[in-house]
């Protein structure tokens, strides 16, 4: 048995439970194949057996008291996965769905992103199976401090650095990190996505979508095309959804669907304008549902069904898609329809959207396939931007941040090529953005010893 197959088997038997830890660690270690044999040393080492083993997971109880005055408690994690290349680094998640396994395999795909970026940051993440939905910003805030009461012992400037993620934005951060601040009594740059007036960066907020767009452009250049009058589809309806509609406007193209946990939205004529306005305002001010949009502007809205599911439904027909929601939101027979249809570009804006039976009719179609952690990795890096202005106490002007987003996410899409072709997977973005990856992280573990 290979090398790989052995590190693969060991995860699934020690873990039996963390289906989706074992389907990053199956799609990461198969890709990295091709360095087995180049680099003995690795082997040697068993870098492979360590790289997916987190240095620590940490898991704590978080007790706070709701609005009617009732005890309630939570279950909050930080998973440190690997700090060979900089501090820990990844964001924190509030989602009923978190448990171990998923912030392993959010904190191990964390790894290899944060490694493409170019910048020193290591992999983390954590969160909680708390939910912010249906909650007063008073509970979010009390349930935040409770979080951090614990959280904040583990983490540092030079340690650990947690940032948002799903159920997790600029306020839940503000929370936080006045919480730690109370605590700590320090003002220092230990959570990243902070507000502009305590130590936030411009574009922060607009980095992911923007970057999962910047990653599209870069493809479709490769084969002489651009977003001018394309259709788009973009699922979810948060952070990276919203502003990666934004861009994806701003290029020329027309984005015609959204949807969130409970309805998906489809409005032909495009959601730019005031109608992007309207869905900003709804999702990050009233916190409302994204049926409300096709109430507002009569469109079509199909309730508790995923956006993808819909596409195919129906035969909508998209140039690009841009999945922003979640994991494993696409399966192969939507995957399949989406390329049917005409879908010739896929740019993965949220982590491990597409199931690795999806992700199979990309590669047997020749699509342009764009990994999460490639295309989504213009978060993370603007997050290294706001720890280097925290650094030098300096603020850069929106126009320097877009530039160096913008810059950032050409080299990544460089490396993730340059990478496919010396590996042997000409063309293969996922391949190449692992491999690339892969190899600054190995190289450092290898230089430490046996640590
Ligand atoms: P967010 O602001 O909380 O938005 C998530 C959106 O997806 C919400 O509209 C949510 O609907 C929807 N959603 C969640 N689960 C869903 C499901 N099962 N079916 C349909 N819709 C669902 O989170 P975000 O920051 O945009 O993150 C979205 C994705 O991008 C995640 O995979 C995250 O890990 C990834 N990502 C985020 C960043 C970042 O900088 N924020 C960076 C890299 C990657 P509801 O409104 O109903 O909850």
């Amino acid at each position: 048995m290979s090398v790989i197959d052995e590190v693969i088997k060991k995860v699934r038997r020690q873990d039996p439970d963390q289906t989706e830890f074992h389907q990053a660690v199956k799609e990461v270690m198969h890709s990295l194949e091709p360095t087995v044999e180049k680099h003995p040393e690795f082997v040697k080492a068993k870098i492979y057996e360590r790289i997916v083993e987190p240095d620590r997971a940490i898991m704590f109880r978080v007790p706070w008291v709701d609005d009617r005055g009732e005890v309630q408690v939570n279950r909050g994690f930080r998973v440190q996965f690997n700090n060979a290349i900089g501090p820990y680094k990844g964001g924190l998640r509030f989602h009923p769905s978190v448990n171990l396994g998923i912030l392993k395999f959010l904190g191990f795909e964390q790894i290899f992103k944060n490694s493409l970026t170019t910048l020193p940051m290591g992999g983390a993440k954590g969160g909680s199976d708390f939910d912010p939905k249906g909650k007063s910003d008073a509970e979010v805030m009390r349930f935040c401090q409770a979080f951090m009461r614990e959280l904040f012992r583990h983490i540092g400037a030079d340690i650990d650095v947690p940032a948002g993620d799903i159920g997790v934005g600029a306020r839940e951060i503000g929370y936080l990190y006045g919480y730690y601040k109370k605590i700590v009594n320090e003002h220092t740059g230990v959570l990243t996505g902070k507000g502009l007036e305590y130590g936030g960066s411009l574009i922060r907020p607009e980095a992911t979508g923007y970057g999962a767009v910047y990653f599209a452009a870069e493809m479709l250049a490769t084969r002489g095309k651009n977003f001018k009058d394309k259709v788009v589809a973009v699922s979810g309806a948060g952070n990276v959804a919203q502003y990666a509609v934004a861009k994806a406007n701003e290029l020329g193209a027309r984005v015609i669907t959204l949807c969130d946990s409970t309805a998906s939205i489809v409005d032909e004529e495009g959601i730019c304008g005031e109608k992007w306005d309207f869905v900003c305002e709804l999702k990050n001010v009233r916190r409302g549902r994204i049926k409300e949009y096709a109430d507002k502007y009569s469109v079509t809205c199909v309730e508790g069904k995923n956006i993808w599911d819909v596409i195919r439904e129906q035969g909508i027909k998209v140039d690009i898609a841009i999945p922003s929601a979640t994991q494993n939101e696409i399966d192969g027979k939507n995957a399949a329809a989406l390329v049917k249809q005409g879908c010739f570009c896929i740019s993965e804006g949220a982590n491990m959207p597409s199931t690795p039976e999806a992700i199979e009719v990309y590669q047997a179609s020749n699509v342009l396939y764009g990994p999460g952690k490639a295309a989504n990795a213009g978060g993370v890096a603007t997050s290294g931007l706001e720890m280097t202005q925290n650094s030098i106490k300096l603020s850069w002007t929106r126009e320097e941040v877009d530039s160096r987003l913008k810059l950032i996410m050409k080299e990544i899409h460089k490396a993730c090529l340059d990478a496919a072709e010396e590996y042997g997977g000409k063309g293969d973005y996922m391949t190449g953005a692992n491999i690339a990856g892969f190899m600054k992280v190995a190289k450092a573990m290898f230089a430490y010893g046996v640590v």
